[in-house]
């Protein structure tokens, strides 16, 4: 079975992560744009890794036959810094264009200041202009008023809600998004908040139309494979193989494949990799290593039992 983690910081990650991803099934993934957990204090902070977002990450990610994709925007914690943010604005433009730059994201509400209204809504008009799918952020305190604002704040805008896929949803927020016509992206993290369980009675309850989970896995504890091990569990408790492939993988396509940026034959029609690549002549190879070269051997040294195959 395939998969696709449509919001995952790989930045945060290491390349034992990558290779247990592409062996649980996970093709493609999504990074959006984050905080990196201390504030940025220069515009070229911002340039540098926005840089990186679309290009050594995803070199990093070939090398381990994953297709790496990513959203582009101003995050809403580093929002608050209007000086700056009125530099990473002028910024966005440069890179929203590039090659496998799905979306404008993750962008949206912390903690609803009139610092992040701002700067959410002068993103919205971009993606508007540009045509862009938006990925929100969708605020942990306060969630359901936040939640429902930010979709309310699309619709002033002008954006439609299939071109909006509204993150971090809970059993509080899913009716309205799904009834306003918005994609409902779920993070499952491991221990607490949306756990897997959790997920599972979510799906049963609501189906499986326009709604996606990710793992939104970063520098935090945090779970890299959380979409197939919940994959598991749904099979498990008796969810069909067709909502499970619609959640874990065709749902997110869709939504984000609104972009023109992202299809099914790029990963469909090159499951090769080759580790002798380079990118600005660095290589994730160290000294004597063999480099992988070829078909991507999903079915050895199976570490984690309960991953769908
Ligand atoms: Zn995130």
């Amino acid at each position: 079975m395939r998969f696709i983690d449509p919001h995952i910081h790989m930045t945060s990650r290491t390349t034992d992560d990558y290779a247990r991803m592409r062996e649980a099934g996970i093709v493609a993934i999504i990074e959006p744009a984050f905080w990196l957990g201390q504030p940025r204090t220069e515009v070229g902070s911002f340039k540098d890794y926005y840089s990186s977002l679309v290009g050594w990450e995803r070199f990093r990610a070939s090398q381990f036959g994953i297709k790496h994709y990513c959203t582009i925007g101003l995050n809403s914690k580093e929002a608050n810094n209007e000086a700056l943010a009125e530099q990473v604005m002028e910024l966005l433009p440069l890179f929203i264009y590039k090659e496998g730059v799905v979306g404008i994201g993750e962008i949206g509400y912390d903690d609803q200041t009139a610092a992040e209204d701002k700067y959410y809504r002068l993103q919205l008009d971009l993606a508007k202009e540009t045509n862009m799918p938006v990925q929100i952020h969708t605020p942990h305190r306060d969630k359901k008023a936040g939640t429902i604002r930010s979709m309310e704040v699309c619709l002033e805008h002008g954006v439609a809600p299939h071109m909006v896929i509204v993150d971090h949803n809970n059993e509080e927020t899913v009716k309205d998004t799904l009834d306003r016509g918005f994609w409902a992206a779920f993070t499952i993290y491991p221990h607490s908040k949306m756990g897997n369980e959790r997920m599972v009675e979510i799906v049963k309850q609501y189906g499986s139309e326009r709604i996606m989970i990710n793992s939104a896995a970063d520098w935090g504890i945090s779970d890299p494979l959380s979409v197939p091990k919940t994959a598991a569990l749904m099979l498990e408790k008796g969810i069909s193989m067709e909502d499970i492939h619609k959640v874990c993988y065709q749902n997110a396509l869709a939504a984000f494949g609104q972009s023109g940026q992202m299809n099914e034959a790029d990963w469909m029609d090159n499951n090769t990799v080759d580790q002798r690549d380079k990118f600005s002549d660095n290589s994730i190879l160290r000294g004597g290593q063999t480099p992988v070269v070829g078909e991507i051997n999903t079915s050895s040294s199976a570490t984690d039992s309960n991953i769908i195959r």
